[in-house]
């Protein structure tokens, strides 16, 4: 048999088709007229005029039968709703943490884990940074600083772990702010800017221990953690034999909480929650969700939201899912090779990214060591997904 690089094994799709979305046939005209209206700007046309759409994986995944099914049971009263205990008792099973707060979707917790744990003048550091993510903690004061391995910035580098942190850039901002100025460490899951990139079981390991040392807590962007869970077991020594659910665990079980946009790995066309151990953060973010979301039991969503998203966990842990999603990602990542198409190496969990991206995005990347500049803003906050 070729054993090239661009070979495939296919899977078998853990799924049949019972519903179909009827899409407009395009002609060749009338997409390159859609695009030239909308200034080449991906974020500007109009759905009707795409056919095949891979602008991102955001809120745009087909819900399963028992998804749609608990939309019936969909609970909707104003103040403790079934669902929302379902959700609740859902996300401490597969990520541990205690406490919840659903949101309307993934900014929606960072607002509030912003506003609550980041102070005027504080640094946060990140394994590199998610648009809206960075935006939440400048806006409540903070700094972002990028302390992401230097691998994760070179686009050809086929590194394994290209979303650990570098140790030695978190001590320099340690070092040089006082770990009293960092009020936690923003952890994400399969790095998105990086090209969907998992930090390493051992790497973060590392970071528990230091950040321990330093009084730090480490908050999980888990949007995409379960993807992470997936390369640990297939890349990592000493994880080949445990479930992608017992991985996620033990990740979650080393943080002190998370964000998460269910409308990734969580299979939800809207949704989302903050989640954490600490009371009394966790008596802060209901408070405020009833500013920004809606009452700490519902969170900005319909009761049936909230069951779709708990069912949505539920399948999104199943190894065949996570098979088929990330093999298709593989599947189309290796036809571009073939076809001489530049995308970052290696292909990742949830996005094939043109290496140009990386490079604009470590471009706008404050990273350690040159705190002295002045806050840099997000350049672009166009991009969101
Ligand atoms: C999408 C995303 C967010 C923001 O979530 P929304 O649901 O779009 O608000 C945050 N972090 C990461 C890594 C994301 O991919």
């Amino acid at each position: 048999m070729n054993t090239t690089k661009h070979e495939h094994r296919t899977w078998a799709e853990p799924y049949k088709i019972k519903m179909v979305e009827l899409l407009r046939m395009t002609t060749r005209e009338e997409r390159l007229a859609a695009i030239r209206e909308a200034g080449y700007n991906t974020f500007l046309t109009r759905s009707r005029d795409v056919y095949i759409d891979l602008l991102t994986d955001s809120g745009t995944s087909a819900m399963s039968d028992r998804q749609w099914a608990g939309m019936m049971l969909g609970d909707e009263a104003y103040s403790g709703s079934e669902n929302f205990y379902h959700l609740e008792s859902t996300v401490r099973e597969y990520y541990g943490y205690k406490n919840v707060v659903p949101t309307h979707q993934g900014r929606g917790a960072e607002n509030l884990m912003s506003k609550i744990l980041i102070r005027e003048g504080d640094y946060v550091p990140g394994n590199m940074y998610f648009t809206t993510t960075r935006l939440h903690q400048e806006m409540a004061g903070g700094t972002f600083v990028d302390v992401i391995v230097d691998e994760a910035h070179d686009p050809q580098d086929d590194f394994p772990f290209k979303g650990n942190v570098d140790l030695d850039k978190l001590d320099e901002l340690v070092g040089e702010v006082g770990a009293d100025r960092v009020p936690y460490i923003s952890l994400e899951g399969n790095v998105n800017m990086a090209g969907g990139q998992p930090f390493s079981m051992a790497n973060l390991r590392e970071l528990r221990g230091y950040c321990d040392k330093h009084s730090i807590p480490i908050m999980l962007d888990a949007t995409r953690t379960v993807e992470n869970a997936w390369f640990i077991r297939e890349r990592e020594e000493g994880y080949a034999g445990k479930s992608v659910r017992e991985i996620l665990r033990e990740i979650c079980d080393m943080t002190d909480g998370c964000t998460m946009s269910a409308k990734k790995d969580a299979l939800v066309n809207i949704g989302g929650f903050f989640a954490c151990n600490d009371d009394d953060v966790f008596v802060k973010a209901k408070n405020l969700a009833v500013v920004y979301e809606g009452l700490h039991t519902y969170g900005g969503l319909a009761g049936r939201d909230m069951e779709a998203m708990a069912q949505g966990i539920r399948e999104s842990i199943t190894e065949e899912h996570m098979a088929a999603r990330i093999g298709q990602v593989r599947y189309l990542g290796r036809k571009l090779e073939a076809a001489g198409v530049p995308i970052v190496e290696p292909i990742g969990s949830h996005c094939l990214l043109n290496p140009e991206f990386v490079r604009w995005s470590v471009a706008t990347s404050p990273p350690a060591g040159i705190l002295s500049q002045a806050r840099t803003g997000s350049q672009n906050s166009s991009w969101f997904a």
